[in-house]
């Protein structure tokens, strides 16, 4: 069954608007026509070059940003069409992990109220979370479920590790019991070991909640590790997407050969 359903969707930037300043000029098609769909319980690995598109297609399909053409539909509803009161319902379906969770938080913000704050700008719909001691409670199981205790609650962003603030990061993304994560780059920043193990944790986590993945990164041997399949994103568009198997071992387009040649086998355990 089909989560999440992509059909021609397509993000023009208008550089003569964007932040880059007026010494630009022109639009850039960061999404070109891009079709396809996500199945429940699966992860489908986005892989393409640095400036080809994945995050803004990440984005669009979270409706963090605005598709210039195209439809995205999650559990069945248009989310082009949605509804503020719907759109707020499936948000919390739908959650993103980034390279660097922390980049625009709050620096004096405890973990504690990190992973809280989805709960509390929800609480009047989810009524469980109402009340501090539930709330907290929780938040340590959230720790416990990516590894962490709550002894890291009253401690702050910064005091921790690259892996443990993308640990905390996933307990965040965790907090609602989302059915879809966007991780975009989630371990493109930390050290090959480090990085293998939140990859680790990201698969308990969809055995243990079923969770169903887009996991984006620029890495083929990351991206063929964990992937179901996997969608090669060049320029914009999808030159090619397939079963990880048949991608790794068949590859039909030029520019999937050529990640695949850049990156040899890498000892990702
Ligand atoms: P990737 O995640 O694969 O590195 P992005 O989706 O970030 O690629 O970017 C795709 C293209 O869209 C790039 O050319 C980038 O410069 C452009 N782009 C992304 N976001 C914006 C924006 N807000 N305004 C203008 N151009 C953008
Ligand atoms: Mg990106």
């Amino acid at each position: 069954m089909s989560l999440v359903e992509v059909r021609n969707l397509t993000k023009i930037f208008d550089l003569a608007e964007s932040s880059f300043g007026s010494s630009r000029s022109g639009e850039v098609r960061a999404v070109d026509d891009v079709s396809l769909d996500i199945q429940q319980g699966e992860t489908l690995g986005l892989v393409g070059e640095s400036g080809s598109g994945k995050s803004t297609l990440g984005r669009l399909i979270l409706r963090l940003i605005e598709p210039t053409s195209g439809s995205i539909f999650f559990d069945g509803v248009d989310l082009t069409t949605a509804s503020n009161s719907q759109l707020r319902r499936l948000r919390r379906d739908m959650q993103i992990i980034f390279q660097d969770p922390f980049g625009s938080l709050d620096p004096r913000y405890r973990v504690e109220d990190v992973i809280a704050e989805p709960l509390m700008l929800h609480r009047n719909v989810a009524r469980e979370n109402e009340g501090r001691d539930a709330r907290r409670q929780r938040v340590r199981e959230l720790l416990r479920s990516v590894g962490m205790d709550e002894s890291a609650m009253p401690r702050y962003a910064h005091e921790f590790s690259g892996g443990q603030r993308q640990r905390i990061g996933i307990a965040r993304a965790l907090a609602l019991r989302p059915k879809f994560i966007v991780a975009d780059e989630p371990v493109s920043a930390l050290d090959v070991s480090v990085g293998a193990q939140i990859v680790n944790l990201l698969q308990q986590l969809q055995r243990d909640f079923g969770l169903t993945y887009l996991f984006i990164s620029h890495s083929m041997p990351v991206v063929r590790y964990l992937s179901t399949r996997i969608a090669v994103m060049y320029r914009g568009k999808i030159v090619e997407i397939g079963p990880t198997e048949q991608i790794t071992r068949q590859p039909q387009h030029d520019y999937t050969r050529k990640l695949l040649a850049a990156t040899p086998e890498m000892a990702i355990t």
